[in-house]
């Protein structure tokens, strides 16, 4: 911990943006689980399917009522979590750059709104897959964002969809299907729904970055990463395992192998000082 603080350390006296980076690991901690291992399954009819199938454009093509289903459970899950110690410690770092002038970023690969409710706020959140707590019209006829209907209720487990909520789920605009507003393994990032450009230059432009809790499977965390490193910023990684991450935290910032919860809060306190 000690090396990362001073490597911290001097990537802030440094010019450049300040960005955090979050995966679904920092929400593990508040009962959220990751994709990865058997509580990611899901059973339709007489098949178990992995996280990685049923959030796919495919699927939701092919079934869209048990996709819902499946999202409607996960939604609950998370509306019931509460933050943790690491969003909370992440809410506390932004603060304290409040009048630097917007030199802190948050990019988050998380879709549960933990990061909204531990009070990051949301000018400077960038929720690069979406949010369980938004849906767009299916078939696109519009760009925007509603908020899913009050009146669409939690699912339990392998609870079907019933009527009245699928006559809520519906664009309001053109009366087709409304879809959750996630970005699908078998989907582009771009910049109107999920702040690809945005979020490029602030990597390219950043002195740290400190990832937590991701496993660097997916684009755009990657190119964050990747964008910052080339350009001299620091990398930090704090995961419980290694992953691809830690071996480009290695060439400067370093690891820290401890959980999101324990490590976030005594990194922040101690750059706070
Ligand atoms: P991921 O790529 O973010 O992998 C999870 C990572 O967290 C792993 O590297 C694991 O070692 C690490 N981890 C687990 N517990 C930890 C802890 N307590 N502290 C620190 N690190 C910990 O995510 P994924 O599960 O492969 O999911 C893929 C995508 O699916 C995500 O990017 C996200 O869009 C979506 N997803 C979101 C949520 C959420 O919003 N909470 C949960 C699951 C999946």
């Amino acid at each position: 911990m000690e090396a990362v603080v001073a490597a911290c350390r001097s990537a802030l006296a440094k010019q450049g943006t300040v960005i955090v980076l979050t995966g679904a690991g920092v929400s593990a901690e508040s009962g959220i689980p990751t994709f990865r291992g058997k509580e990611g399954y899901w059973t339709i009819g007489a098949r178990e399917y992995q996280p990685q199938e049923l959030a796919s454009h495919a699927a939701f093509s092919e079934m869209p009522w048990e996709v819902w289903a499946w999202y409607l459970y996960r939604r609950g899950v998370c509306r019931a979590a509460s933050p943790n110690d690491a969003h909370y410690a992440i809410a506390r770092w932004d603060d304290a750059f409040k009048s630097q002038n917007d030199r802190f970023a948050l990019v988050t690969q998380n879709v549960d709104g933990l990061h909204r409710r531990a009070g990051s706020p949301p000018s400077r959140t960038y929720a690069i897959h979406g949010d369980v707590d938004l849906m767009r019209c299916s078939v696109e006829c519009v760009a925007n964002l509603w908020p899913i209907p009050p009146g669409v209720p939690a699912l339990a487990k392998g609870e079907p969809v019933g009527e009245a909520a699928r006559g809520l789920l519906v664009c309001p605009r053109c009366g087709e299907m409304a879809r959750p507003h996630v970005l699908w393994f078998d989907e582009a990032y771009d910049e109107p729904r999920y702040r690809l450009d945005t979020v490029r230059d602030l990597a390219a432009a950043a002195c740290l970055v400190v990832v937590a809790g991701s496993s660097a499977q997916t684009n755009l965390p990657w190119q964050v990463v990747m964008l910052a490193a080339r350009n001299g910023a620091t990398i930090v990684d704090v995961n419980i395992e290694d992953n691809p991450f830690s071996e480009v935290a290695a060439q400067s910032g370093g690891a820290i192998r401890d959980s999101a919860a324990t490590a976030l809060p005594l990194l922040v306190d101690q750059l706070s000082r």
